[in-house]
């Protein structure tokens, strides 16, 4: 019988990836640490700033989430669809996953049109838009 434990950690953005690491690290082999992300690649946020000026392009800002295996994470791609705390499982692509502890780590989610006129004066950003999408207005 295994005594090792499952660490379930809920998004692979900047909190997510810090503490899938931390744990793998701390965490003896017979323990799992499984991290569930929508997105095939993490995006450094804060170089999004970065990326709109041109001065990094979108492959320097970002890393495939999938790298993290190598580091023994386990990794599953899937969009959330529901979590139940009290049971600590999760929904993704329609099947359940249960882990012994569970970190949420799901970030914002980002509601412009909530501000009057906002769409119509400014940009916002909080993924990669792309190859150097804002560099030409802000050069002009
Ligand atoms: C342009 C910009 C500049 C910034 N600059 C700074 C700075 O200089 N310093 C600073 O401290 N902070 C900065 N921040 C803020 C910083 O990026 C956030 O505080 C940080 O990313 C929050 O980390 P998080 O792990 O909580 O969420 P995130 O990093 O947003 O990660 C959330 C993850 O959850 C995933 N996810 C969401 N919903 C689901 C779902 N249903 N299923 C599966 N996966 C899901 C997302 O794809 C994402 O990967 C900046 C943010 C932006 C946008």
């Amino acid at each position: 019988m295994t005594t090792g434990k499952t660490a379930l950690i809920l998004g692979g953005g900047i909190g997510g990836i810090v503490a899938a690491t931390r744990l793998r690290q701390r965490l003896g082999p017979e323990h799992r640490v499984v991290l569930v992300e929508k997105e095939a690649d993490h995006v450094f946020s804060p170089s999004l700033l970065w990326l709109m000026l041109g001065r990094r392009l979108p492959g320097q800002i970002s890393r495939p989430i999938a790298a993290l295996a190598k580091r023994g994470i386990e990794i599953v791609r899937g969009s959330i669809e529901r979590i139940d705390p009290a049971a600590r499982t999760v929904r993704v692509n329609g099947a359940e996953i249960a882990g012994d502890h569970m970190i949420v780590a799901l970030g914002a989610e980002f509601a412009p049109e909530l501000i009057p006129a906002l769409a119509q004066a400014g940009t916002t950003s909080t993924r990669s838009p792309g190859p150097n999408r804002y560099a030409p207005r802000w050069r002009n």
